[in-house]
């Protein structure tokens, strides 16, 4: 027995040569083994395949007992190589016996050796195996052939990207890398997709794992590194990151990381052991992966997306590569992303994208809002979803409960695709009661109108069978446009917005940014609270420029016909009144410069915080209109961050107390006389729909997508029953009463369907 490590380059060298050798996978296997234990000077060398059912099956060994080969196996967690699957981390112990974490296994004879060295085997993060060597001698592995080891389990994680592992019969279930893998996230915007998983920015996939030349290696590596801290450096010298604020903190940040010398020397090091440059930033990349998937803190976790994000950068320089599109796969796809800007998402080819999965991402995000525009089923907040799927591979997202299901087996394919069948079925139906009326069974006519922030969403006009756009978002607009849209540019974008209404009506919504809507060219201002913070016509009326170009383009692309246009977030009567003499300005000058105005001016107010409805009747004698934005009400009235996914769903829409308050908005309107219109989400749900129907409320706006089930609910329903039902309940005294259970149960008994 030697008692000297050969040195890695040559064990990387005759693994390379069994590697290129046509053997059968079994056989490769047992060659593997045999080298790593005649390089490292041990008596056993032993590889772990975890399988499906969290086993770790043994799947080659030289030195134990042969006849254990496929047979004996341990759970993650389970003795000192389960452990080091559960930590993804080397454990290197002397007398192994007396360590808590033992395990005996007795078929494989283990029982006489007193050392282990035990390393994981991961590709991109993801746990494959674990690779061991043993020794009689109480010896213990230096830091060399713990390194040594670990590139050794790297090119074994290769061969399982090859798929070559999976042609060795298993002893039961299908092997990891074959696994299916399911992760729970929220649900950003209702649907099923099915397709193939495209990495947004993906991990670029390293070909050339040992290198001939290592002064060659380290060049490439120290140029590209050069490279990329030169481009994060001409950054921040970019006009949108000078000065103080949240993007040049984040680039210099990031730019520290780059520059951080223990990264590049672990790169190097590896280098050093036989590896190529790209290689060498992968194999880090997976061990810092590995180690920071495991955190629980956020902020270490926004480190490893820093990592991960340098890392891709490196080597798609040292492979020559740009990011990717959806050119690399055919058919439908799924973009798995850890994190998106709305402007990204709408550089994929609309017409192939089925789903869209996050890491990170809220219902009220920029790339939420934009999905929900085009009809993107979304995910967020899947935890480590893009270290578990590869490009290419198959993905189903349940968008409706929040599931992604990562390499389905065909029966979980077939159900979803069943229900991708069912909902088109479904659609298909609500597209029949397009050109219907939205009449309750009493006679009630009902307008529904679709609510839109984007030119793509026109043509949902005719598709959706709405009756014109009774809200439109125009920040969203302006957070897809690349710099701030000047006066001429705004009213171009209104002026196109009605023509592809066909004459339906428009009422726009005034500039809603701040809190989390932020227009990337405009400087952000860092709040505690952003939501109740320095936004939209607060914002508007302390920066009145913006407010008032926004304004005269309004007037100017509505010229000759009738402009709706309301403010939101509007907490006083008084700032109400600011921003209509606001128009007033604007329509005095455009008058006095001869522009022809529009026929007549309809302006509005979206009703969103509490306060004004301990002023709702001043505000009824000045406004022309009132839209009710539930989805800000509900956040404001209920105190609960409709962002945060810990409390957004903790209080029942349809609670008394926030039923009561609709109600009151309802009657005050009535009794005033004023138009109202509900345009948050709450009105694109059957159930609350047909809630604000019993209220008195009859014009909604909603998402195209919900005007189908929305109007066949309403054409099911007899007002008079329903009201004769709810109204009751409403009254002082009858604060506990379940709304939910007794809509849903109203609903039932009259076949209505919601
Ligand atoms: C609302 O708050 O209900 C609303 C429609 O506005 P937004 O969702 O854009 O804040
Ligand atoms: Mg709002």
């Amino acid at each position: 027995m030697r008692d000297t490590l050969a040195g890695p380059r040559q064990l990387i060298k005759q693994l390379h040569a069994v590697m290129a050798a046509p053997l059968e996978a079994q056989e490769r296997l047992d060659r593997i083994v045999r080298i790593i234990a005649d390089n490292m000077v041990a008596e056993v060398s032993s590889l772990y395949i975890l399988r499906e059912d969290g086993i770790l099956e043994l799947y080659a060994t030289h030195g134990l007992n042969p006849s254990a080969v496929h047979r004996a196996g341990l759970r993650v967690g389970q003795g000192l190589v389960g452990r080091v699957a559960k930590t993804a981390q080397p454990l290197n112990i002397t007398n192994p016996r007396s360590h808590p974490g033992f395990a005996y296994l007795p078929e494989t004879g283990e029982d006489e050796y007193n050392t282990f060295l035990g390393v994981p085997v991961l590709r991109a993060g993801r746990m494959l195996g674990v690779l061991t060597v043993q020794n009689r001698a109480p010896k213990r592995y230096d830091n060399e052939e713990v390194e040594a080891l670990q590139t050794t389990a790297m090119v074994i994680a290769e061969i399982a990207g090859t798929g070559d592992l999976e042609k060795i019969p298993q002893s039961t279930a299908a092997l990891d890398i074959s696994r299916q893998l399911h992760v729970a996230g929220v649900s950003l915007v209702e649907g099923v997709g099915l397709g193939r998983a495209v990495l947004h920015e993906p991990r670029v996939v390293v070909t050339r794992l040992l290198n001939d030349d290592v002064e060659h290696e380290l060049n490439r590596l120290e140029t590209a590194l050069d490279k990329i801290r030169g481009n994060l450096v001409a950054h921040l010298s970019r006009d949108e990151v000078k000065g103080d604020g949240a993007p040049r903190d984040v680039l210099e940040a990031f730019l520290m990381i780059a520059q951080d010398r223990g990264w590049a020397r672990k790169m190097a090091d590896v280098v050093r052991s036989g590896l190529t440059a790209e290689a060498a930033v992968e194999r880090v990349q997976s061990d810092n992966r590995a180690r920071l998937l495991r955190s629980t803190d956020r902020l270490v976790r926004e480190r490893l997306h820093d990592l991960d994000d340098l890392a891709n950068r490196l080597l798609r320089e040292l492979m020559g590569r740009s990011p990717t599109s959806l050119a690399q796969i055919t058919g439908d796809a799924i973009i798995v992303a850890r994190s998106m800007g709305a402007a990204e998402l709408l550089d994929y080819e609309r017409t192939r994208i089925r789903g869209l999965v996050m890491e990170e991402g809220t219902p009220a995000s920029h790339v939420t809002l934009i999905a929900r525009a085009l009809g993107i089923p979304t995910i967020g907040q899947a935890a480590g979803v893009t270290s578990m799927v590869e490009s290419g591979e198959a993905i189903i997202i349940d968008a409706d409960g929040g599931d992604v299901h990562i390499r389905p087996s065909p029966d979980v394919e077939n159900v979803f695709a069943e229900k991708v069948r069912f909902r088109a079925r479904k659609q298909a139906q609500y597209r029949r009661l397009r050109h219907l009326p939205a009449t309750t069974r009493d006679g009630q006519d009902v307008t529904l109108s679709m609510n839109a922030g984007m030119l793509a969403d026109m043509p949902h006009l005719k598709e959706s069978g709405a009756a014109g756009v009774g809200l439109f978002r125009t920040e969203v607009l302006f957070m897809v446009a690349p710099s701030l849209p000047r006066m001429q540019a705004q009213e171009q974008l209104y002026r196109q917005i009605y023509k592809g209404a066909e004459g339906r009506p428009v009422t726009f919504r005034s500039l809603d940014i701040g809190g989390d809507k932020i227009l990337p060219y405009l400087r952000k201002v860092e709040e505690e609270n952003p939501a109740m913070g320095w936004r939209a016509v607060r914002l508007g009326l302390d920066r009145p420029g913006l407010l008032r170009t926004q304004i005269r383009a309004f007037l100017l692309a509505a010229a000759g016909q009738e402009l709706k246009l309301m403010f939101p977030m509007v907490t006083t009567v008084a700032e109400y009144n600011a921003a209509r003499a606001l128009v007033d300005r604007e329509r005095r000058f455009l008058h006095t410069h001869g522009y022809t105005l529009p026929e007549s001016t309809k302006l509005g107010v979206m009703l969103e915080t509490p306060s004004l409805l301990f002023e709702l009747e001043e505000l009824l004698q000045v406004t022309d209109f009132v839209s009710v934005g539930t989805n800000d009400l509900f956040q404001f009235a209920m105190a609960a961050d409709r962002s945060n996914v810990r409390v957004a769903g903790r209080f029942d829409t349809l609670s008394q107390s926030f039923v009561r308050m609709l109600k009151r908005v309802a009657d005050a309107c009535r009794e005033a006389n004023v138009p109202v219109t509900v345009c948050g989400d709450y009105a694109s749900r059957p159930l609350e729909a047909l809630c604000l129907l019993g209220l008195g409320y009859t014009h909604l706006s909603m998402p195209p997508a919900a005007i189908g089930p929305v109007k066949a609910a309403i054409r099911a329903t007899d007002l008079g029953r329903l009201r004769a039902r709810l109204w009751p309940r409403l009254e002082p005294g009858r604060g506990n009463d379940d709304l939910r259970h007794l809509l849903s149960r109203f609903a039932d008994a009259n076949d209505i369907p919601v």
